[in-house]
């Protein structure tokens, strides 16, 4: 009988392994300052080229290995970090299955430096997928230094699979950020192709937070304390009227390791029960330490996840934390839940002279010449389909910037604070105010950041924006489409924005939050994959600046909406999808009222 089972060979082996380990340059950027960290380094520095595509570097000054160990570091499942099943459940360390650098080998070339206190010289190592290559000394100091080149250059399909530089250097930027915040004790250094994007100083949780996320955090957080004989939770939340529409700032760690918890999310999401506006997120940094006899780390092979002996107890013990830290804050009574923040509106129709949209028109296209729509209509109806008063209105009068020339006899009219009712000779249009202009917005800005030719508003006096590590990157990132929109800035000091000039639409005292919320990188990486960067701009800017739902119009800001809305070159649909307006035909009416 011919056999059919066979082992694996190693290096096949540790392909398959790398897969669950290895999904993207950010794990190998987790595995790396994961093994900095457990090997007691006070310095660790990332070094990217590409967002790691080309070259993801990590050096530090820990213990580094010898000469026997550093081959064996390579080897599945060779971990100094564990020897029996039991210290399982006595981690005091970040790794301890062993495979990381044995699966980062297995997919790419790597060449190791590493020396420990007692060696004169060090030892240098380099493997091409699991093979040594080169086996020689080098003359670096104390620690270890591993740089991993070609990652996936015999996983074509992996290497396929990367997305564009900026989403993977996004997610980089989320596993630096988590290592950095469990580690306040180590200084950190992070380039990206020669850019500093962080550079933390030691200190302690509260001053890493705010030099990872900017300054102004620092009166955002509330701490938050426990000790019991079950846990010790210390941290901080961020107070619910700083709290954000994304998930972004949640940050778990159960023994000074990032921690994906559903349940231990929920617990935090209670504690702010009703103190938050729908659709808002809590932030927190929570710490929570425990007896590593009472977790069970291993059940992920990223080992982001967790099980708690005593689920329960440690819910209860966070939810009443957390509440009571919101409590002696005084944090509840300084919440104004009167505050109708959609009335504030962000897109001054008041200060805006009526103007003839300046994107290119295509003056003879009628969006409801839509085949769909005529073949409803007889010719002489559609006629009757553009607005009555927009015809019976002369631009100019609007132009020469004047109230008294809106039409009295305007038979367009606001409905709810939220659409604009628009009869026309046997339809009636309902148009949604806020889909409406974001339609519009998203036109123009996309217009001027195709055209090259957007007006700019030189500002009285240049706005500082402090940026982070993400933003700067970010701003670098999409430096080009911003001057396009009509921002003009530049970086000083590698850390602070100066703006001199805004996009024309773009209200002063909206600017700072547009900016942040441009360089935020909080689009989802998924989305951004489809949408061009530039889009995603436009679309983020049109959302932010668009008259709201709840928003009143004057006559004359409703002129101006429909004038505008009109004048785009697709009106069926809003940027985000959504169906701008319905229209109610005579007939249906009749028909109803039958
Ligand atoms: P694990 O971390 O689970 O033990 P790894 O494959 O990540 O497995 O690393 C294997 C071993 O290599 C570690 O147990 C450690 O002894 C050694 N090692 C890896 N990185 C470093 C480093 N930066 N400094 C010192 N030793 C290291
Ligand atoms: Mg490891």
């Amino acid at each position: 009988m011919i056999p059919r089972i066979s082992l694996l060979p190693d290096h096949v082996a540790n392909q398959i392994a790398a897969g669950e380990v290895i999904q993207r340059p950010a794990s190998v950027v987790k595995e790396l300052l994961e093994n900095a960290v457990d090997a007691k380094a006070s310095t660790i520095q990332l070094i990217l080229k590409d967002a790691g595509k080309t070259l993801i570097q990590v050096i530090d000054n820990g213990l580094g290995m010898n000469k026997s160990d550093v081959k064996l570091a390579f080897e599945r499942h060779a971990t100094s970090k564990i020897n029996i099943a039991e210290d399982l459940f006595a981690l005091n360390t970040k790794g301890f299955r062993g495979e990381a650098l044995a699966s980062i080998a297995a997919i790419s070339n790597v060449e190791t430096h590493t020396r420990t206190s007692g060696q004169e010289v060090s030892q240098c190592i380099k493997i091409e997928g699991s093979k040594i290559k080169d086996q020689s000394l080098s003359t670096k100091p104390q620690g270890t230094s591993i740089e991993v080149k070609n990652l996936f250059f015999n996983i074509p399909a992996r290497r396929n699979f990367l997305k564009s530089n900026t989403v993977e250097l996004r997610h980089i930027i989320d596993e630096f950020q988590r290592v950095a915040l469990a580690h306040p004790e180590i200084n950190f250094l992070f380039f990206n192709n020669g850019n500093e994007l962080f550079d933390l100083e030691l200190s302690n949780f509260r001053k890493r937070i705010v030099s990872i996320f900017g300054s102004k955090w620092d009166n955002q957080l509330v701490p938050t304390k426990e000790s019991t004989s079950l846990a010790k939770l210390n941290g901080f939340v961020v107070k619910p009227e700083f709290s954000k529409k994304t998930r972004g700032q949640q940050f778990f760690f159960v023994n000074n390791r990032f921690i994906k918890s559903p349940f231990l999310h929920h617990a935090v999401n209670s504690a702010f029960d009703g103190l938050l506006r729908p659709g808002y997120h809590p932030g927190y940094f929570l710490y929570l330490n425990v007896d590593p006899k009472t977790i069970d780390i291993n059940i992920h092979p990223t080992k982001t996840e967790i099980k708690f002996e005593e689920e329960q107890s440690i819910y209860a013990i966070l939810r009443s934390a957390v509440k009571h830290s919101l409590g002696i804050f005084q944090v509840i009574p300084t919440i104004d839940f009167n505050q109708n923040t959609d009335l504030d509106i962000p897109y001054n129709f008041k200060q805006k002279t009526p103007i003839i949209p300046h994107i290119e028109v295509d003056s003879s296209f009628n969006p409801f010449k839509d085949p769909s729509f005529s073949s409803k209509q007889n010719n002489d109806e559609r006629e009757g389909l553009l607005p009555e008063v927009n015809s019976k209105t002369d631009h100019q009068d609007i132009e020469s910037d004047n109230i008294i020339n809106v039409p009295q006899s305007s038979r367009f009219f606001q409905l709810f604070s939220k659409y604009i009712v628009c009869p026309l000779q046997t339809s009636i249009l309902l148009i949604d105010q806020k889909r409406a202009h974001q339609r519009i917005l998203y036109e123009r800005f996309l217009a001027s950041i195709t055209s090259k030719t957007s007006l700019s508003q030189q500002l009285l006096f240049p706005l500082e924006v402090e940026l982070n590590g993400q933003q700067i990157e970010e701003f670098n990132q999409n430096k080009e489409i911003l001057l396009a929109l009509g921002f003009q800035m530049e970086l000083k000091n590698k850390k602070k924005l100066v703006v001199v000039g805004s996009p024309e639409h773009c209200p002063h005292s909206k600017i700072e939050s547009i900016i942040e919320k441009l360089l935020s990188g909080e689009n989802s990486p998924q989305s951004v994959e489809y949408l061009s960067q530039a889009d995603q701009i436009a679309k983020t800017l049109a959302k932010t600046l668009s008259i709201k739902s709840g928003d009143l119009l004057t006559p004359i800001e409703q002129q101006v909406l429909l004038d505008d809305f009109f004048g785009c070159k697709e009106t069926s649909v809003s940027p985000f999808n959504r169906s701008i307006f319905i229209s109610l035909e005579k007939s249906e009416i009749e028909k109803k009222l039958n």
